[in-house]
């Protein structure tokens, strides 16, 4: 079976700086990640967003949230926040299923790109396949 991956198993530190990231928590790792590959600081913000939280899913065999400004990062479970290296916004909380590993479960056997897995309760995701519509007549039809 091939995992889920998880931000601590997807972000991760050149040999070098392995023993520095191993304290680093999942949610983090992101951010040190975006430190290295755009070769600027990113600080990670103080305080948790009120009032607003991100829907965890699996998109392509990996657990990722959306940020509101358009950019996705992988995440964990394991850390359930999500800090936005693109428009540094504050921390979000995220919501994974009561059941992560049943969520894993559900997509095992499916194609790479086809291990996409949404929470039932998001009211709003990203790009879940909606139910097709009854075909119309074409154009030219009556
Ligand atoms: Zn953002």
């Amino acid at each position: 079976m091939i995992p889920v991956v998880r931000a601590e198993a997807f972000y991760t530190p050149p040999w070098r700086l392995a023993d520095q990231w191993a304290t680093v928590p999942p949610a983090e790792r992101c951010l040190r990640w975006y430190e290295l590959k755009q070769q600027r600081r990113i600080q990670a913000p103080e305080g948790m967003i009120l009032g607003h939280r991100l829907w965890a899913r699996i998109n392509h065999g990996r657990w990722v949230a959306d940020c509101p400004c358009g950019s996705a990062q992988v995440v964990s479970p394991a850390d359930r926040r999500f800090a936005c290296p693109e428009c540094g916004a504050g921390w979000f909380p995220i919501v994974f299923p009561a059941d992560v590993d049943a969520a894993e479960a559900s997509i095992v056997g499916q194609l790479p790109h086809e291990r996409n897995w949404w929470n039932p309760d998001d009211p709003n995701p990203w790009d879940r396949l909606q139910t097709p519509a009854e075909p119309g007549p074409k154009a030219g039809e009556s």
